[in-house]
């Protein structure tokens, strides 16, 4: 289909961003890839393989390319210009390093001219440019606009690149022309399961935690059409929709150790019914009981998941953004994984991000129980060097067909790029560092690089399968 046709259907209204990008791979610009003191022949084997091999992408928050292309009419998008690689993960270490509230606000306007922004930057950037949030950046940066170091001088050209990359075809050829990802597990900010234009590329996770916090009567009650008048009615709205999705989707998500921990009781439905029933009669919920009604509802949609042989996504550890992070809380979260893992011995649980700060607890988890996974998805840019060191600990100490190492984990498609990047350079240094110290030999360094950059995802997510429903799929 022509650009323009397609864009028609799109229903982009931009007309510079209809000019696809043409096809084919664009050599990566491999500047940041010179680790000057490693020359020898262990790096350069498995760094050649690392680089060459495709990674599956278990975890991001992309909204679609069409949303992109309508500019800042997304809520997720507050302004259609360079800025937009520093608004998810970056923001916060530019307040979190002193940046005023009013800077912040006039950074991210889509009032102020982006050239300008650059001087509400400038004296906070030497501070956050080398987090892993700013090193992401800064490799698509460099790989996307070949800009080398932002400033006063290139800001001009960070914003062109911008203009000229944002345009049809950009997700695929930065997905997988330069970022070299075979296909990524979307988990929707905006609805419980987001149908995809690219469904094989954009694969989807059902998002769970409506359907047990709050519950949100609205946003999941409402498109099934279900009178909800009993927790039983609300059992088969949960049924409807994996009914209606989980044959396409990769797994289930949630998101709540954002607000309590992940220690679900097995509560039985006459214990929740009676709270069920407060909920709906807007009656207030003390804490006890918002608890029996969430362990309940939660345990019902991950029987249903498990059902349908979709996996447990969990989020635990590390919190996005600043200033509220409750660290008494998280320390937590390893510990109930163990109590989830040894309750449903026949659901298989991914726990995301290590659990950072305490993964080392998460090797021990995933060592202990079968049905264990772990994720290492936004890992990389919370900290990169903590991101090695748990790999490299856990290929010596759990089996290795339970580990997933890269999700990029972000709402603008740009700065994937970049963590790609940041990840690629861990595991090449990981299991350098396995070879050099005698942990591993060459050869299991080499073949242990396909299982952990995309075959493992493959089994566990039944991609095969999945892909081949998802390429003829017609959404209603
Ligand atoms: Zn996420």
């Amino acid at each position: 289909m022509g650009a323009i046709g397609a864009s028609v259907i799109m229903g982009s209204n931009i007309t510079e961003a209809n000019q696809p990008i043409p096809a084919g791979p664009t050599p990566q610009r491999d500047a940041l890839w010179q680790l000057s003191r490693h020359t020898g022949n262990v790096y350069q084997a498995i760094s050649q393989k690392v680089l060459q091999t495709p990674f599956i992408d278990t975890h991001e928050h992309l909204i679609e390319e069409r949303e992109r292309l309508t500019g800042a009419s997304h809520p997720r998008v507050n302004s259609d210009d360079w800025t937009l690689l520093l608004s998810h993960y970056l923001n916060s270490d530019m307040l979190v390093a002193g940046m005023p509230q009013e800077s912040y606000d006039r950074f991210f306007s889509p009032k102020t001219d982006p050239i300008d922004k650059w001087a509400l930057l400038e004296p906070y950037w030497p501070a956050v440019k080398n987090t892993g949030y700013g090193q992401a950046v800064q490799i698509a940066l460099n790989q996307l606009y070949e800009v080398d170091k932002l400033s006063a001088k290139t800001v001009k050209k960070v914003q062109d690149g911008y203009e000229k990359t944002r345009r049809q075809g950009f997700y695929k050829h930065i997905l997988c022309d330069l970022a070299n990802i075979e296909s990524c597990q979307v988990n929707s900010l905006s609805r419980p399961f987001n149908e995809s234009d690219m469904p094989t590329l954009l694969m989807q996770d059902i998002s769970i935690v409506g359907m047990f916090v709050g519950p949100d009567l609205e946003g999941f009650g409402k498109p099934t059409g279900i009178q909800v008048k009993s927790l039983t009615d609300w059992h088969r709205v949960i049924d409807w929709w994996f009914d209606k999705y989980g044959k396409y989707a990769v797994a289930v998500k949630s998101q709540n150790a954002y607000s309590r921990d992940i220690n679900y009781d097995q509560v039985p439905a006459d214990k929740a019914e009676p709270v069920f029933r407060k909920r709906l009669d807007n009656g207030q919920l003390s804490s006890d009981e918002r608890k029996t009604l969430e362990d309940h509802l939660f345990w019902y949609a991950v029987e249903k998941a498990t059902e349908y042989n979709l996996p447990i996504k969990l989020h635990t550890g590390y919190y996005a953004g600043e200033n509220r992070m409750p660290l008494a809380r998280l320390i937590n979260n390893p510990c109930s994984a163990t109590e989830l893992c040894r309750k449903a011995p026949k659901t298989r649980f991914v726990f995301m991000h290590i659990a950072y700060p305490y993964y080392e607890e998460m090797i021990a988890l995933a060592k202990q129980y079968t049905n264990a996974y772990i994720d290492m998805c936004w890992s990389w840019i919370i900290n990169p060097v903590a991101a090695k060191d748990f790999l490299k600990k856990y290929l010596v100490t759990a089996p290795a067909n339970k580990i997933l190492t890269f999700g990029g984990d972000y709402i603008p498609v740009e700065p994937v790029l970049g963590h790609a990047t940041v990840a690629r350079r861990g595991i090449v240094l990981a299991l350098s560092e396995l070879v050099e110290e005698e942990w591993l030999s060459l050869d299991d360094a080499i073949e242990m690089t396909d299982l952990i950059m995309h075959q493992n995802a493959r089994k566990i997510f039944n991609l095969t399968e999945k892909t081949k429903l998802l390429k003829d799929v017609k959404w209603t």
